[in-house]
């Protein structure tokens, strides 16, 4: 055969196989930079790869600032990379600028002619450029920055091929910067967020906390002196008492928020008497309930009923079923707190003869933030977290709720949680 024919057949397939090698690197760069989110790694895969691929002395990449408009060396191969951090390169009067804002690629193969070769990067970090291929970083029409190979190794030239190898990069790179982005300013978001919860959860956790005791105390006298009280101070002390049971809501709101944000997992395990904690709150929600002008009155069998559990998170549980019975009660209504015995659990039922839930409604009243009532035209205050936090805590207690109504007719809630032990059922 002719040489000739045989070396220019040689040239070919070395050629060939060149371009095979560089879409298979270009294959594994894709899924590579598909599989990463974190933008620092991202961008020095980048460059790194540019250069590689391109065969030359450095690569870049210059990002636009939204804020200011200008480009700034997001990465860059070679030794001066945190000089050429602080570098700001104008959009107008450079070529970088001139690839952002056509969207083309660029060849210079020497920048000493070009007057749109902006010689400050050059100047600040001692470094030459000679030759330059540069491509846009386009998301979809959105340019959002450049991607450049500097100085073609063995004073080369840029080929076609070359411009077709960085932009095919240039493409993946784009979705992928974005992609890390926008990863990356939800999580700085998200840390925002959580930080201002945490805040948040701290400062509702004292608040409820320091407010509480002192509120206990203007309800103890308050009821006290409303007892003894005759003539305009009886009704002046239904106001004090009033607006002491409206600062009581809001406080156990608190506290449920709180409650549901911090400790639901964390649950006590203590022995109690339940017709004890019952007592409690009887004494508890009175004064309450007599500000109202409603009664309550409790039911509970004399045998004591022991059950294990987290006490304060019952009470709480059992406090937001009374506080709903009070707030969805009309005055001079009527409240019952039954305590019943079955074998093996006891049953706790707050019963109100207030507005009533209509049917439809008698399991969505359990989810978070869940109101009957529009919250444009409702009536009654609560954030509707009380259901939610009671269902959780009698559930976590291996127990039961749910309610029985019908609109108008009052309501009843009723509870299920197992005894310790087995008690004989009470005839
Ligand atoms: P909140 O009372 O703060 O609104 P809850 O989760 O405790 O939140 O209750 C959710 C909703 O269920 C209330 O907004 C109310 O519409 C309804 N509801 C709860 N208890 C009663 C009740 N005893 N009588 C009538 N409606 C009730």
């Amino acid at each position: 055969m002719d040489v000739k024919v045989v070396n220019q057949t040689t040239h070919e397939m070395q050629q060939l196989t060149q371009t095979v090698e560089r879409l298979e690197r270009m294959v594994t760069i894709g899924q590579m930079l598909n599989s990463t989110l974190d933008l620092s790694q991202l961008l020095e895969t980048i460059i790194r790869t540019a250069a590689e691929l391109v065969g030359t002395q450095a690569a870049s990449i210059l990002l636009v600032d939204e804020r200011t408009g200008e480009l700034f060396f997001a990465a860059s191969t070679g030794s001066s990379r945190e000089e050429l951090r602080q570098i700001k390169v104008p959009i107008v009067g450079s070529i970088a600028g001139t690839i952002y804002q056509t969207g083309e690629p660029v060849i210079v193969e020497d920048v000493s002619g070009d007057s749109r070769h902006y010689t400050g990067v050059d100047q600040s970090i001692s470094f030459q450029t000679r030759s330059l291929l540069g491509v846009p970083l386009l998301v979809r029409t959105r340019c959002i920055g450049v991607l450049e190979a500097v100085n073609k190794l063995d004073g080369g030239k840029f080929s076609e091929d070359d411009i077709r190898t960085l932009s095919t990069m240039a493409s993946h790179s784009a979705i992928a910067i974005e992609n890390a982005r926008l990863v990356a300013s939800l999580r700085e978001a998200n840390h925002r967020l959580s930080e201002l919860d945490r805040l948040k959860t701290n400062f509702i956790s004292i608040a409820s906390h320091e407010l509480r005791t002192p509120l206990m105390i203007v309800q103890g006298f308050a009821s006290f002196l409303r007892e003894q009280a005759s003539g305009d101070m009886t009704s002046d002390l239904d106001m004090v008492l009033r607006g002491a049971s409206k600062l009581q809501a809001i406080i156990d709101q608190m506290t449920n928020l709180n409650f549901l944000e911090s400790g639901l997992s964390e649950l006590k395990q203590e022995k109690f008497v339940v017709q004890e904690l019952i007592g409690e709150m009887n004494e508890e929600w009175q004064p309450l309930a007599a500000a109202k002008q409603q009664s309550l009155r409790i039911s509970m069998p004399s045998t004591p009923i022991l059950i294990r559990g987290d006490r304060g998170k019952i009470h709480l549980a059992l406090s937001n079923l009374l506080n709903n019975a009070v707030k969805f009660t009309p005055e001079n209504g009527h409240i019952e707190l039954h305590v019943i015995l079955h074998t093996g659990r006891v049953e706790i039922a707050v019963v109100d003869d207030g507005i009533g839930i209509p049917k439809d409604e008698l399991t969505r009243i359990f989810e978070r933030f869940y109101q009957v009532e529009d919250h444009l035209t409702r009536h009654h205050g609560g954030l509707g977290l009380g259901l939610c936090i009671a269902k959780e805590v009698i559930e976590q207690h291996g127990g039961r709720i749910w309610a029985e109504s019908n609109e108008g007719q009052g309501s009843r809630f009723r509870t299920i949680l197992p005894t310790l032990f087995e008690h004989p059922q009470e005839a």
